[in-house]
């Protein structure tokens, strides 16, 4: 069976894995697609559940054996890109598949599945919070929070190209429309 695809894409920082998460708490019907990268693990993170973590030199192998979907060098030599197989592997079993991609991953896949996908783009309240939150995570070098921060403006532009947008300023909001807008679309 071909399920659904339901993207989630917004710049960093903006809560889209926060909102995932829950969603897949939510609905049992949903699975996470997990996608190859090549930046190291950070703390916290499993192979296989978070991403699977690859080299640069296995990913680019994978690009030149046709295995991706889609791929990006979203960040200097830090690749990331979903794999056919792991879209073959939730319908298989059923499952709706849920990604959680930046936002010209997420526009490049709605392209390719049209009505079978969702594209929802998650709006940060401002830029100054995305900063805020990016370094509240605790994850990022500030060089990391500062090449992050400065694709956000060019990324905010294109929330218009999704199929919905969902404002993330109170997180008991953002979930409550993202588990509405999902849904209908999975009904
Ligand atoms: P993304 O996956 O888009 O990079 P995350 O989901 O990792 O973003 O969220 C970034 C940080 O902001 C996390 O520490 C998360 O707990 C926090 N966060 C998410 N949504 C909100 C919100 N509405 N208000 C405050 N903090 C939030
Ligand atoms: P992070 O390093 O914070 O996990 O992810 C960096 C960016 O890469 C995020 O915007 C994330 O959503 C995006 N990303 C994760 N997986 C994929 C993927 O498979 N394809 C694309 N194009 N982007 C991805």
């Amino acid at each position: 069976m071909q399920g659904k695809l339901i993207i989630f894409s917004a710049p960093s920082g903006a809560g889209k894995t926060t909102i995932v998460h829950h969603l897949l708490n939510v609905f049992p019907a949903l699975e996470f697609s997990v996608s190859a990268c090549s930046r190291p693990m950070r703390k916290g993170e499993t192979n296989g559940v978070d991403y699977y973590f690859i080299s640069v030199e296995e990913f680019k192998q994978k690009i030149s054996d046709e295995e991706f979907v889609e791929w990006e060098e979203v960040y200097k030599d830090n690749f990331y890109g979903t794999l056919k197989a792991e879209i073959e592997r939730i319908w298989k079993k059923g499952h709706h598949i849920i990604f959680d991609m930046d936002v010209v991953g997420g526009l490049n896949l709605k392209k390719q599945f049209g009505e079978q996908a969702l594209s929802i783009f998650v709006m940060p309240p401002s830029i100054k919070h995305l900063e805020s939150r990016l370094q509240m995570r605790e994850t990022e070098t500030p060089e990391s929070i500062a090449r992050r921060i400065g694709k956000a403006e060019v990324e905010l532009q294109t929330a218009k190209q999704f199929d919905t947008i969902i404002l993330n300023d109170k997180l008991e909001k953002a979930f409550a429309e993202a588990e509405k807008v999902v849904r209908e679309f999975i009904k």
